[in-house]
């Protein structure tokens, strides 16, 4: 068990002095003990000499020195009660104790009591000796020399931060769909656990291997996986950790970590999250970030600082390979960089299945078409995915996770919570009317994906959701696929338009809008798909990463840029055309759809095409092919 003393302390200052001020008031308010004769109403001494000389005091006792009196007086008025006063005396007066004495009154006098203001000067002082005790002692410990529990000065050295030998209970095993960058950090291990046979014959082993990837394909997990199997310490650090708010940490936690794993080698360090202290360096308006930078230049320079083939295997991990500082990407320091994508359909299957292994599923599930269900998901997503289903079977009283608890983890995966339906009304109509839209254009237009549901059940942001089959890993996508995909994406914007006119058009559509604008814009100055020709303008789509490229961008003259400007607007006033000229020709089919999914919440794609069968002649119902 571990005892913090710093904590301990914390705890117990206050509460010294707390009882310091109870113990105050105990012994330094009263200056004398009036014991149980302690009176609280008040006679001047006028009336007291009254009361003497009518012969009602019955006794006296003198405190203070004779300064002050309680006096015990009978009432006559009220069937001779004894009553109690306090009496302030002018000063010790001979004359009255013989004249009390004269009458034969009790009379008694207390001295000063004096062990009381000891105690009290004592109380007086122990707060301050504790709190310089106190102080002593957490000074003693924090640098003392047994090397206790106490931290409190100990801010710069890295104890304990890096986890040795980390028992992360993952297995390669554990990791599924991502198969080269699997392979290759098995190779990794081969070096730590056999090293000779590459430097037998003259190879040098690598230093550092970079995983890169979106978030969720499973980096930390991969880098687990090699804690679990590789048998050789493992150090584990995150960017974020380097990167504190004491100046000077960062670069000492670097040394600290180098130092420990030249001690355990072969070992192997994992930095999570590199780009945390890795990113390109002067970069940044205003300026860098020095404290960054200084941890930078001790990682680079300790990267340097060891020879090849001592055994010591650097692997990190990032999203933004973008933004990392060219000199880390250098060969010699990270000199193998792996990319770890989302996996395919292939990989899909695998991973479902990694995860499927405790989770009890129904005869009815199949992992592939699940997969095929989910293009674009990554390892975590999946991962997730099983795990909202599971909750769901749970929730429902089911034994086992069925293909309806499935359906509805994915939708709520990609699309969010599900809310409450409206009620019938003038707004949900209208919502009806902007899905159909989207739904008939999605299913009249050749080259889109088919529809796979419409419906008003409102889900994160969303009011109303047009669903589409997504077509598998398309790597390339073909101009007519892309014109049919932002006529689709207008289609709920031309719907409100035609039926309730130019007026009534609503904010609903301002998320279709953007998608529209990025796609189109990306056929002009990426893809050279206009009057513009095959041109490239734009280098990426990635935002820009401030400091590197704001300022350096490369420009083209205002007249390519209105005349991108120019080619976007005609793309998109063709399409919206198209998508208009749709709900027109197609109104008595787009009202049966609306009313019917007014009354439903819900139509799924085979029925939808059903009906639109119903109504057009189309051999293949896709009658129209945008053209420009
Ligand atoms: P990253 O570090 O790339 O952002 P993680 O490794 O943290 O992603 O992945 C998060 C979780 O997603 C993992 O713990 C695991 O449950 C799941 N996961 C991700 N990729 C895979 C994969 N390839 N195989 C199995 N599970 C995966
Ligand atoms: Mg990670
Ligand atoms: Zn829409």
């Amino acid at each position: 068990m571990k005892f913090s003393w710093r904590v301990a302390l914390l705890w117990t200052l206050p509460l010294l002095v707390v009882g310091f001020f109870l113990w105050q008031g105990a012994f330094s308010s009263a200056p004398a003990d009036m014991g149980r004769n302690a009176a609280n109403t008040r006679l001047t001494y006028g009336r007291f000499l009254d009361y003497l000389d009518a012969g009602r005091v019955t006794a006296v006792d003198l405190y203070d020195g004779g300064r002050t009196a309680i006096v015990e007086a009978v009432d006559p008025d009220l069937d001779n009660r004894v009553m109690r006063w306090r009496v302030d005396l002018p000063g010790s007066s001979p004359d009255l104790v013989s004249r009390l004495r004269d009458a034969n009154i009790s009379l008694d006098s207390h001295p000063p009591r004096s062990d009381g203001a000891l105690v009290g000067a004592l109380g007086n002082l122990l707060f301050p000796i504790l709190l310089i005790g106190g102080l002593f002692f957490l000074f003693r410990r924090s640098n003392g020399s047994m090397g206790g529990p106490g931290q409190a000065m100990n801010f710069g050295k890295s104890k304990a931060r890096f986890m040795m030998e980390a028992k992360t209970g993952m297995m390669f095993d554990d990791v599924a769909g991502i198969d080269e960058a699997k392979e290759e950090l098995e190779e990794v291990v081969t070096f730590l656990k056999k090293p000779e046979r590459f430097t037998a014959i003259g190879a040098r082993i690598p230093k550092g291997v970079l995983l890169v990837g979106p978030p969720g394909t499973g980096k930390t997990l991969l880098a687990k996986a090699i804690a679990g199997e590789a048998g050789v310490p493992f150090f584990s650090i995150s960017g974020s950790e380097f990167v504190e708010m004491f100046v000077g940490v960062g670069a000492s936690r670097v040394r600290d970590l180098f130092k420990k794993a030249k001690e355990n080698a072969p070992c192997i360090i994992f930095i999570d999250e590199i780009d945390a202290v890795g990113r390109q360096r002067g970069a940044g308006i205003g300026g860098g970030n020095d404290e960054r930078e200084q941890t930078l230049n001790q990682l680079l320079t300790e990267m340097d600082g060891f020879e090849g083939n001592t055994g010591i295997i650097i692997i990190a991990a990032t999203n933004r390979a973008d933004v990392l500082d060219s000199a880390l990407l250098r060969p010699g320091r990270f000199d193998r960089q792996v990319m770890v994508d989302p996996p395919d359909i292939k990989g899909r299957v695998e991973i479902l299945g990694v995860h499927a292994r405790n989770k009890k599923l129904a005869e009815d599930i199949s992992l592939e078409t699940i997969a095929r269900r989910t293009p674009g998901f990554t390892g975590a997503d999946l991962a997730n995915l099983l795990n909202e289903a599971a909750i769901l079977t749970a929730r429902r009283r089911k034994d086992a996770i069925t293909m309806g608890e499935i359906d509805d983890a994915v939708d709520r995966v990609i699309a969010g919570m599900e809310g409450t339906p409206l009620v019938d009304s003038k707004s949900k109509r209208l919502i009806a009317y902007h899905e159909i839209g989207h739904a008939i254009v999605g299913t009249l237009v050749k080259d889109h994906d088919p529809v796979q549901k419409v419906t008003l059940i409102p889900r994160g942001q969303a009011q109303g959701l047009t669903w589409f089959t997504p077509s598998e890993e398309q790597m390339l996508i073909s101009r007519s696929q892309l014109l049919a995909r932002i006529t689709g994406a207008l289609g709920g914007r031309a719907a409100e338009d035609i039926i309730f006119g130019d007026a009534e058009v609503t904010t609903g559509a301002g998320n279709d809008l953007q998608q529209v604008s990025g796609m189109a814009r990306q056929m002009v100055t990426r893809f050279g798909m206009s009057d513009l020709g095959p041109l490239s303008l734009e280098s990426s789509q990635g935002e820009v990463f401030l400091g590197r490229d704001w300022l350096s961008r490369s420009e083209y003259s205002e007249e390519v840029s209105a005349g991108i400007d120019g080619q976007v607007k005609l793309i998109v006033d063709k399409c919206y055309e198209d998508a208009k000229r749709l709900m027109r020709d197609n109104r008595a089919l787009i009202d049966r759809l609306v009313d019917l999914l007014v009354e439903r919440e819900t139509i799924d794609g085979d029925e939808l095409r059903r009906i639109v069968s119903e109504y057009t002649l189309v051999p293949d119902k896709q009658q129209y092919v945008p053209q420009l």
